[in-house]
């Protein structure tokens, strides 16, 4: 049994069995920040996509976890419902600006604000801060071996990808190749390589 720690939800996920799957119908949720009190509260109204657990070093991750667990929606789908006074953008320099509470931390959703990106209007937010149950399952592992960077020792990538391997997670060193498509797709489409439509 592995003991590598990775994320509350990736921990907790029973090898060869899998994730709670996604409810049929699911129609969305809240998020909530971890302030005891006075919670920024963020709406979702839809299901996400492309749920997965991200290595990189600029996505929010609970306290101890290697990883974290993000999904996207779409951003006319999200809207801040309580506490907004509370949010402030991480890194207004980043390609994606990060709404973090100023009292917690907890990221309650990232938004692109460059039209010309591939994922322009997509929001990328954690379900872990919802109540509700029934949001899409992570799907796959991205940046893996980024969680380098964040200081886990190279010595524990093996035990890592086995341990997300094990969880029916295909583990990638960048986005999955359905993202990293899109990405190129859009990039072939604005250079008229490829046509528009
Ligand atoms: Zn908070
Ligand atoms: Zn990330």
């Amino acid at each position: 049994m592995s003991t590598v720690k990775l994320h509350p939800i990736l921990d907790s996920a029973v090898p060869d069995k899998g994730f709670e799957p996604a409810a049929a119908n699911f129609t969305g949720g809240t998020l909530q920040c971890l302030c005891a009190n006075d919670k920024v509260e963020v709406k979702i109204d839809a299901q996400t996509l492309h749920n997965h657990a991200c290595g990189c070093s600029k996505c929010w991750k609970p306290d101890g976890a290697i990883f974290a667990v993000i999904a996207v929606v779409p951003r006319d789908k999200l809207s801040v419902t309580a506490h907004g006074e509370k949010l402030a953008i991480v890194d207004e320099s980043a390609t994606i600006q990060r709404h973090a509470c100023k009292q917690c931390h907890t990221h309650l959703f990232g938004r692109i604000e460059n039209k010309d990106h591939a994922f322009y209007g997509l929001d990328f937010v954690h379900t872990e801060l919802s109540p509700q149950r029934g949001w899409c399952a992570p799907g796959f592992a991205a940046f893996v071996s980024s969680v380098i960077e964040t200081g886990t020792p190279p010595a524990q990538m093996k035990a890592i990808r086995d341990r997300l391997h094990a969880l029916g997670l295909e583990t990638y060193d960048c986005l999955s190749p359905d993202l990293m498509d899109a990405l190129a797709t859009h990039v072939a489409k604005q250079r008229g390589v490829l046509p528009k439509a």
